[in-house]
């Protein structure tokens, strides 16, 4: 059972409890590591669940590369939060997947106004990204005898992209099983989690200090504009990933803020 998919909840109550019961100490995991909010939430979620993490991440040509140079400081950030996730921190991985941007032509690797076409489809969506980057993180998990991998995909509060559905992630994970004859598991902590929901994981996790590391140093613009600050942290204000990222945490702070938040939480 893909337990990071289902009891979302449970997790987001009870983490240490709720996945203690499911994993063994000595599991080791790949996290997909885009230096992003989802992608650092999932990197604290992996520390807090598997004994050893190691993280990757693609240099795929993209506009806000910005990304992969708040990567290194984000990542060192996010272990820092709790003692017990320093040594469980293992190394960080990069490829060089500039090809993606070559054959695909869309506003994510090109200089172009981000649109929508009839189905609703940003024309940031790089056709099977995520599959690749899936299927690269399985082949460096396979050499490392990592068998957990783990991303940032999202159905809730998503762009549209095809590519980050449950049920493709699903077959994926067959799929790779298969090809490599190797048991792998792909777990998408954030999958059924809008993005105040994910900001309450986050805290959950590691308290106001994980919240203010992300929020602080995380990348989600799409035109890699870090020089303007608001409250959600740095970013356009315009594109699609801010306005995205800021509705969140506007949610996020009306919950905090909420007379039926638990009092050990305020
Ligand atoms: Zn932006």
């Amino acid at each position: 059972m893909l337990h990071g998919t289902v009891p979302g909840c449970l997790t987001l109550l009870r983490p240490q409890a709720a996945m203690t019961a499911l994993l063994a100490p000595s599991d080791h995991a790949l996290v997909l590591f885009s230096g992003g909010q989802d992608s650092a939430t999932c990197l604290a979620w992996a520390l807090e669940h598997f004994a050893h993490v190691e993280t990757l991440g693609f240099d795929y040509g993209q506009r806000h590369r910005i990304e992969l140079e708040m990567r290194a400081p984000l990542r060192e950030a996010i272990a820092q939060t709790r003692p017990h996730w320093v040594s469980r921190l293992g190394e960080d991985h990069r490829i060089d997947l500039s090809v993606l941007g070559q054959i695909s032509d869309t506003a994510l690797t090109q200089a172009r106004t981000i649109e929508f076409d009839a189905q609703g489809l940003p024309n940031t969506f790089v056709p099977g990204r995520n599959l690749l980057f899936f299927t690269f993180a399985a082949t460096i998990a396979w050499r490392r005898g990592l068998r957990v991998l783990v991303g940032g995909m999202c159905e809730t509060d998503y762009s549209g992209y095809p590519d980050c559905r449950d049920d493709t992630l699903k077959a994926l994970q067959v799929t790779l099983g298969l090809g490599m004859a190797t048991r792998f598991r792909l777990e998408t902590p954030l999958m059924w989690l809008d993005k105040a929901a994910t900001w309450q994981l986050t805290e959950s996790l590691g308290g106001a200090e994980l919240v203010e590391v992300i929020r602080s140093l995380s990348h989600s613009c799409y035109l890699g504009e870090r020089s303007q600050s608001h409250a959600w942290g740095s970013g356009c204000g315009a594109c699609p990933a801010c306005d995205l990222r800021a509705r969140g945490w506007l949610r996020y702070q009306d919950l905090v803020a909420s007379p039926l938040r638990p009092s050990a939480l305020r």
